[in-house]
């Protein structure tokens, strides 16, 4: 086992020996000083600070059970009881059986009787009895997770199919469970918050599974997964998770919990399948007061096959180019006419069976399953052609914006792609622009904002898509790398509801001004909304009113006339 992983003075672990009397820690201290750094104590009270001070560096205590002040028995339970010191595995030194079982009970890894063996047994014990924890403590790290000290997903699968294996008849519910808007409550109370949340959530839900006989694990974020016999009585037990989750955290502000339950779970399922239907489940379950709870069932199931189904012809759809890219129209609407700025490419699927497919449809499950990068950078590689091609045509650059998903935003490698591709089409940085949705920065800011930031130094035009839909704060644009703002359509569509309120529109608009951030509205359906955005000092817009988004031939009736109205 690596050795540098574990503390060590001069390549020595450290030990502690506790025992009152002198002769005793003598004795020990000389067995052991060759092969470890040896520390003492002459009783349990001492031996506790000693402990609390040495407890990152300690490999193991060898304690005596009888001395005064604390004996060893009290000072094993504290140890074991606490959950910092309880990794130090303790050896107890005693002369009758008795205690050596009440010690072992009590969480001893193992014993050394008095009067003291041979001195290969002393070092033998205690070498083994370091390197079962050590092992053990690798172990646990790889299976748990850091926050909750729950199993983490990997090995919850892995236990699960162990379950399965002693409880054959058992009837399984696999369940999901999650925190509605958890990253409102990270916003609103910060991280350290919302970590304590989700830490007595963890907590919960292990005396929740353990009472049932079941395992628990965090799925990801704010997402658990619990796998146990089957139950009829969900609702309550969600009722109590939420009901003892909000007497936990002091708050002035509900935790409102998700369950999603797949009952009676499937065996010949995979165990990760039997969880996808849980989490699908969870998916769907909608905010109620506190709680609300879904269960998988045929309308969830005919949605999975389809997704399937839509997820194996993925290959063959890319081979056979059924993705075609239609470009929507961006307006300049400063001057008094409208002028073309641009266009948005968007994906459609034109499936040989079931016709066109929305992206609303795929381009979400197409992140899911990872297969969006793949479908992106072809969307990509043909706008970036496409500005050539026009280019060339029509002796003027129409930039074209894509989008870039959230996942997309983690590949590594998304610099060198974008700027392979502009080399390969001999474009300019500017000349592509990037759509960013609002919520891939508040998943995870700082390497967010330093990636885009890596992206916009090259020279791409930045574009924050979605605004409004995600929670960042407007001063928070201020220190975001964006060129340009794009309002969220619901976002015009509360302006222009029934009752006109475009109070909201125009203060975004004038502090992204005074930001220097220039704006973008999309679904611009009218004119009504036209002229008002217009008056307000939007800058840009896109919707239905000037066109839908179409194929690219058809597009190029706009870069022919390009101002409009
Ligand atoms: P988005 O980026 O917010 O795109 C705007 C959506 O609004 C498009 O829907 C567009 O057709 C629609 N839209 C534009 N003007 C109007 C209007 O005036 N009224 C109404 N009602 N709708 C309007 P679409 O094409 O269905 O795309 C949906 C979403 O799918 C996009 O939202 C984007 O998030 C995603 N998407 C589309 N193409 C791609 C792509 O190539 N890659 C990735 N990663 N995502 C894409
Ligand atoms: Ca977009
Ligand atoms: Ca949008």
């Amino acid at each position: 086992m690596a050795n540098e992983k574990f503390y060590t003075v001069n390549g020595k672990r450290r030990v502690l020996v506790v025992d009152d009397e002198f002769i005793n820690r003598e004795i020990l201290s000389n067995v052991l000083e060759e092969s470890y750094d040896v520390i003492l104590a002459e009783n349990g009270a001492v031996a506790l600070e000693q402990i609390k001070a040495n407890r990152d560096t300690l490999s193991a205590v060898l304690l005596d059970i009888i001395m005064p002040v604390m004996t060893g028995l009290e000072l094993l339970k504290i140890l074991k009881s606490d959950p910092a010191l309880s990794r130090i595995p303790v050896i107890v030194l005693t002369s009758d059986s008795d205690s050596e079982v009440a010690s072992l009970d009590l969480g001893a890894a193992d014993f050394i009787p008095k009067p003291y063996p041979r001195t290969a047994v002393i070092l033998a014990r205690v070498r083994k009895t370091i390197e079962l924890s050590e092992d053990r403590q690798i172990i646990d790290l790889t299976e748990r997770d850091a926050l909750t000290g729950l199993y983490n997903r990997e090995f919850f699968y892995r236990y699960a199919e162990q379950f399965d294996q002693h409880n054959r008849d058992t009837a399984t519910d696999a369940i999901v469970m999650d925190i509605q808007h958890f990253h409102i409550i990270n916003e609103r109370f910060g991280n350290a918050y919302g970590d304590t949340i989700l830490k007595s959530l963890g907590n919960v839900l292990l005396s929740m599974a353990d009472g049932m006989g079941g395992i628990v694990c965090r799925r990801n974020a704010d997402s658990f997964m619990i796998y146990c016999p089957h139950t009829e009585d969900h609702e309550s037990l969600l009722y109590a998770a939420s009901e003892q989750l909000n007497a936990l955290s002091d708050g002035d502000s509900a935790v409102h919990l998700r369950m999603g339950v797949y009952p009676n779970a499937e065996r010949s399922l995979a165990i990760e399948r039997r969880f996808d239907r849980a989490k699908a489940a969870c998916d769907k379950a909608r905010a109620s007061y506190t709680h609300s709870i879904e269960f998988y069932d045929n309308s969830l199931h005919d949605k999975e096959l389809y997704e399937e189904q839509l997820i194996d012809c993925f290959d063959a759809a890319v081979e056979e180019k059924q993705f075609k890219v239609f470009y929507q129209p961006k307006y300049d609407i400063t001057a008094e006419k409208p002028v073309l700025a641009g266009a948005e490419a968007l994906v459609r699927w034109v499936h040989p069976e079931y016709g066109m497919i929305s992206p609303g449809v795929f381009i979400p499950l197409f992140e899911d399953k990872g297969l969006i990068e793949k479908l992106d950078e072809y969307v990509w590689a043909t706008a970036a052609d496409r500005v050539a091609d026009w280019k060339k045509r029509f002796g003027r650059t129409i930039p074209v914006s894509v989008n870039v998903s959230r996942i997309d935003m983690y590949d590594p490698d998304i610099t060198a792609i974008f700027k392979g591709l502009i080399e390969k089409h001999a474009l300019d940085p500017g000349e592509l622009h990037l759509e960013i949705t609002e919520s891939a920065y508040t998943d995870n800011s700082e390497q967010m904002i330093k990636k885009v930031g890596e992206l916009r130094d090259i020279g791409f035009r930045i574009e924050m898509d979605d605004f409004g839909t995600g929670y960042s704060s407007l001063n928070m644009i201020s220190r975001l790398p964006i060129d340009l703002l794009k309002l969220d359509m619901q976002f015009i569509r509360g302006a222009f509801a029934k009752k006109r309120d475009t109070k909201l529109l125009e203060i975004i608009i004038e502090i992204a001004k005074y930001l220097g951030v220039p704006t973008i509205a999309e679904g611009v359906e009218t004119e009504e909304q036209y002229l008002a955005l217009k008056e307000i000092g939007c800058d840009l817009i896109q919707g239905y009113y000037f066109s839908k988004p179409v194929p690219a031939e058809e597009f190029e009736k706009f870069i022919a006339e390009p101002a409009a109205v």
